[in-house]
């Protein structure tokens, strides 16, 4: 595989993108720490990926808070012994509301896991990736990281930051060997969309100019590539991968 020798981490790996984010990197020869707050989804994602032939392990992590991130980024180089390859995936919707009416707890939620999540695990995964002398970092946005998302302020919004801050990584660690790329999905067939009714996926299908939802898959092979060395010489980037639906 091309993660061979490779430790990684993905958070919200429980289910969705992340699962099969890790799923993948482990299939490549990555050793894998799975995290997520949801432990039993969690538990189950390691017992798959290891009936897979794969080798990971759980951290439970609620991405929101500052001392839970550091102590996953410190656990997983005393499980694995470094950290090379991290992929900030973790994300909620939130409440779907026009600005006017968006609650200031669903704003604050919202823009906690979705932004300060990703921050805290860029901060100490950095802090851990500079020891081993560099590493790659994928955070998961969104094609609302470049348009908008009416009824989910705080998801544009939050998604339009971790792009920026993935750029600002870019342009700081350049030189250290550590690069940080961002990911634009269009709408994924996830358990993230299993609330919508079927008007609002048919909707919403329609959007996208391929003509059906993406795949958890699909996203996961853009991580890999960006996450392997196959893509050395790209940082600060953010990569759409949304069936078109940006380009109408
Ligand atoms: P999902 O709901 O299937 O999985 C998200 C996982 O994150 C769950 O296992 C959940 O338990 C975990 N999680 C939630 N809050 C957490 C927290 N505070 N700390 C740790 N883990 C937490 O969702 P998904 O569709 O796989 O989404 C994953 C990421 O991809 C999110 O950042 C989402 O915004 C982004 N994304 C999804 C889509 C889509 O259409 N599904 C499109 C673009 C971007």
């Amino acid at each position: 595989g091309i993660l061979e020798n490779k430790v990684a981490l993905v958070t919200g790996a429980g289910s969705g993108i992340g699962l099969a984010v890790a799923q993948l990197y482990a299939k490549e020869g990555a050793k894998v720490i799975v995290s997520d707050i949801n432990e039993e989804h969690g538990k189950e994602a390691v017992e798959k990926i290891k009936s897979e032939g794969g080798e990971a392990s759980f951290i439970k992590a609620d991405t929101a808070n500052a001392e839970d991130v550091e102590n996953l980024v410190r656990k997983t180089a005393e499980i694995y012994g470094k950290l090379d390859i991290a992929c900030n995936n973790a994300g909620i919707g939130g409440e779907a509301a026009l600005t006017g009416d968006y609650s200031l707890d669903s704003w604050r939620k919202v823009l906690s896991i979705n932004l300060d999540g990703v921050f805290y695990g860029c901060k100490y995964e950095i802090l851990e990736m500079e020891k081993n002398g560099g590493g790659v970092i994928v955070n998961m946005a969104s094609i609302h990281g470049s348009v908008a998302a009416p009824l989910s302020s705080a998801y544009t919004t939050a998604k339009h930051a971790v792009v920026g801050l993935t750029k600002n990584i870019g342009a700081e660690y350049g030189q250290k060997g550590i690069r940080c790329n961002a990911v634009g999905p269009g709408y994924i067939d996830t358990p993230l969309l299993q609330e919508l009714d079927e008007d609002k996926k048919e909707l919403l299908i329609g959007k996208h100019p391929i003509g059906r939802l993406g795949t958890a898959q699909e996203v996961a092979e853009l991580v890999l590539f960006l996450s392997s060395d196959k893509s050395s010489f790209i940082t600060g980037g953010y990569y759409l991968i949304d069936g078109g639906y940006t380009a109408v």
